[in-house]
């Protein structure tokens, strides 16, 4: 089966038409750091205004703890979606609430409002089956018909992702869409070499993906959070860095089946391990075998590789044909850690073939660092997402929507 489209849903001009976007933005001070997934909503909303539909947007923002938090409140993203549809855009202070159901009986024609934080309530994320459902039925009292563009969040069984779709006629939409036919490029029959380059901090969902990618791609780099844990499992000390310790079995493991089947897995060399975690924080370069042989011992902490490591990732990206990045290789926003994350950007600009740069941070991250989105192949607005998709996982926000 093949994901629905847009247009299986026949007229919207009139209909109340909920968009479940992923609108999940990095912010500072409440100030938007980087709109690319604002930006990469708008075909799907300007094709529905002009389609006369009366759009509700809705999208997570954050991590809140399932009630409201001022903090991670979709209004600045109300204001940026406004400025760039170049068009007024309602804002609900609620999702499901009064204010939601009134900002939607208020809407005319090709009419946009954005209601407030999915993630302000704990139905959107529950596990409990019965609970999601009855908030998705809360959303669907809002809408006629759901568009499902949330590239971001696909790989998620949550309320609106997932349930919603099944009380509403769905679809996806373009970004979507546009999505999976870069990902389909990378998955069937990709032009060998074929590397992954992963970095980040989450790294424990990370990790996990390494094993289904094994049979996948030829060369995997680690770089971010989780090489720590790769030096660890060689036997390295890694001071205060990011470790998960209960993940050094998985690791050696990883390893041993790397060799086993020819997949070349490429580590640091060299980190830049730092006296604390703050932007002006004193540092240095140590070998990968040598973390705690710093001025800082024991208590420093690594947060970019180094250079050695940055020119060997970067000859190995350069010689690929086909790769795939998710996770910048250290901590970007503070520029003294953000050099790794630049070279291997670079490299990726460079590569004869097919890149693809995914995640919400690696994206803000390239742009940040002054790359623009035509640099490189395609720049996904899924991490996560993104690599569930390459190990050949069934992501439930796709099959949905008729995706097999
Ligand atoms: P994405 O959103 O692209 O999927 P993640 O959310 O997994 O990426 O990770 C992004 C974060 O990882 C960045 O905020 C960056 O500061 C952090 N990071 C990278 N390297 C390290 C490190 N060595 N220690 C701690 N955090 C790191
Ligand atoms: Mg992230």
């Amino acid at each position: 089966m093949t994901l629905r489209t847009l247009d299986s849903l026949g007229s919207l001009e009139g209909k109340r038409v909920i968009v479940r976007c992923d609108l999940n933005v990095p912010l500072r001070d409440g100030v938007i750091t980087d709109d690319g997934r604002v930006r990469a909503s708008l075909p799907t909303l300007n094709a529905l205004i002009n389609a006369g539909a009366r759009v509700i947007v809705c999208s997570h923002l954050g991590r809140p703890d399932g009630a409201p938090d001022p903090q991670y409140s979709l209004e600045p993203v109300a204001q940026r979606l406004s400025e760039l549809l170049g068009k007024p855009v309602a804002f609900a202070r609620d999702t499901v609430g009064e204010s939601a159901h009134d900002a939607v009986t208020s809407l005319e024609d090709g009419g946009v409002v954005v209601i407030e934080n999915l993630r302000f309530n704990a139905g959107e994320t529950a596990k409990d089956d019965a609970t999601r459902q009855a908030f998705a039925a809360q959303l669907a009292e809002l809408g006629d018909v759901l568009v499902s563009d949330g590239f971001g969040v696909v790989h998620r069984k949550q309320a609106s992702v997932y349930d919603l779709a099944e009380l509403l006629p769905s679809a996806a939409g373009l970004l979507i869409a546009a999505e999976l036919d870069v990902l389909d490029r990378l998955t069937e029959k990709p032009e060998r070499p074929y590397a992954v380059v992963l970095g980040g901090s989450k790294v424990s969902d990370k990790l996990g993906v390494i094993s289904h990618l094994l049979p996948r791609v030829d060369r995997i780099l680690v770089g971010g959070g989780m090489l720590f844990t790769f030096l660890k499992a060689q036997g390295h000390a890694v001071a205060s860095s990011l470790l998960e310790e209960d993940q050094l079995d998985t690791v050696r493991g990883y390893l041993a089946e790397a060799e086993k089947r020819g997949v070349e897995i490429v580590l640091p060399t060299d980190v830049v391990v730092a006296a604390s975690f703050s932007a002006d924080a004193a540092h240095e370069i140590a070998a990968a075998d040598a973390i705690e042989e710093t001025a800082f011992g024991a208590s420093g902490i690594g947060l970019d590789i180094g250079p050695e490591t940055a020119a060997r990732f970067a000859e190995v990206i350069r010689t690929s044909k086909t790769v795939f990045w998710n996770g910048p290789m250290g901590v970007f926003e503070f520029p003294a850690f953000a050099a790794g994350t630049k070279t291997v950007a670079q490299a990726l600009t460079e590569v004869d073939g097919l890149s693809v740069v995914g995640g919400g941070d690696s994206a803000a991250a390239v742009r940040q660092l002054g790359f623009s989105d035509d640099q490189f192949g395609h720049i996904s607005t899924g991490g996560g997402a993104s690599l569930e998709f390459l190990e050949g996982k069934k992501l439930p926000g796709l099959e949905v929507l008729g995706w097999a």
